[in-house]
């Protein structure tokens, strides 16, 4: 069975985000448990966290179809020590937002090296993060989300990812969510028939789908190889409708949060419509 849903508003409170998802027939979400783009936020209240909780089970949402995203100013492959100590510290933080709100995912960027260390370096630094905070946490898998590799953002290849994965002490609790815009403009020809069969039958090869926690769905507004990050709605863009059609009507992706990120939310609603009826069709 195919789980689909939107990157919801927390707004008001984390507790909203399950009622949002529901609004719009959604069975999957994913939401930020804080502001993603402030250093510091106040823990989350204990009222917050149990109607999180109740409205969940409430409206069928398993912890495995619900992807929070770790805020964008974390940088776990960071050159320096003070810029990486501080993120080290939010990640923890966001990882032990999840524990409390009975989590099982955390959906991350992996880093930059902002060109002062190498790639190698750098991704051995963010597999060393995903370590620490691994060893203060448990039940949270830490998810590696590939990137569109814009700037000296890391993490758009898949033997990137593996490389991570491979210095991740323990395999159970890291995992990918492959982002459909990203991998397109990394260099990944999702549009085509061939093209697609091509890119996960290598990211089975390199990562292997018994990794692969979660997915963004996203159409892209820029090309393949573009190398930059600009979401579109579903069949509005480069991609078009097909590559989803395909992911739709494909068990390999059966189980896992289906994410959309398409920046028209008035399109959500029908978007979660059609991709179900493709999946059910
Ligand atoms: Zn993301
Ligand atoms: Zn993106």
């Amino acid at each position: 069975m195919k789980f689909i849903g939107p990157h919801v508003s927390a707004a008001g409170g984390v507790e909203n985000a399950p009622v949002a998802a529901n609004a719009l027939k959604a069975t999957a979400f994913a939401l930020f448990t804080k502001n993603q783009r402030q250093w510091n936020a106040p823990s989350l209240s204990k009222a917050g966290i149990e109607l999180f909780k109740q409205r969940c089970s409430e409206y069928g949402y398993a912890s495995e179809h619900i992807l929070p995203h770790d805020s964008y100013l974390i940088n776990l492959g960071h050159p320096e020590k003070e810029g990486l100590e501080k993120s080290r510290a939010a990640f923890l933080d966001e990882m032990q937002r999840c524990e409390q709100l009975g989590l099982s995912l955390l959906n991350f960027h992996p880093g930059s090296s902002l060109k002062q260390i190498s790639d190698e370096e750098c991704l051995s630094r963010i597999a060393e993060s995903v370590n620490i905070a691994l060893a203060k946490t448990a039940g949270v898998c830490a998810v590696i989300e590939n990137t569109a590799g814009q700037g000296s953002n890391l993490g758009y290849s898949f033997e990137q990812l593996a490389y991570i994965i491979d210095k991740v002490e323990d395999k159970g609790r890291v995992g990918v969510c492959l982002d459909t815009c990203h991998a397109f403009t990394a260099g990944y020809d999702l549009s085509s028939e061939a093209g697609f069969s091509e890119t996960f039958e290598h990211f089975d090869n390199v990562v292997g789908f018994r990794y692969l926690r979660g997915m963004h769905l996203n159409d892209s507004k820029k090309g393949l190889g573009a190398h930059v990050d600009r979401h579109e709605n579903i069949g509005l863009g480069v991609l078009g409708k097909e590559p989803f059609q395909r992911i739709m009507r494909d068990s390999r992706f059966d189980g896992i949060p289906l994410i959309l990120e398409t920046p028209d939310e008035t399109r959500w609603a029908g978007e979660i419509e059609l991709l179900t009826r493709w999946a059910t069709g």
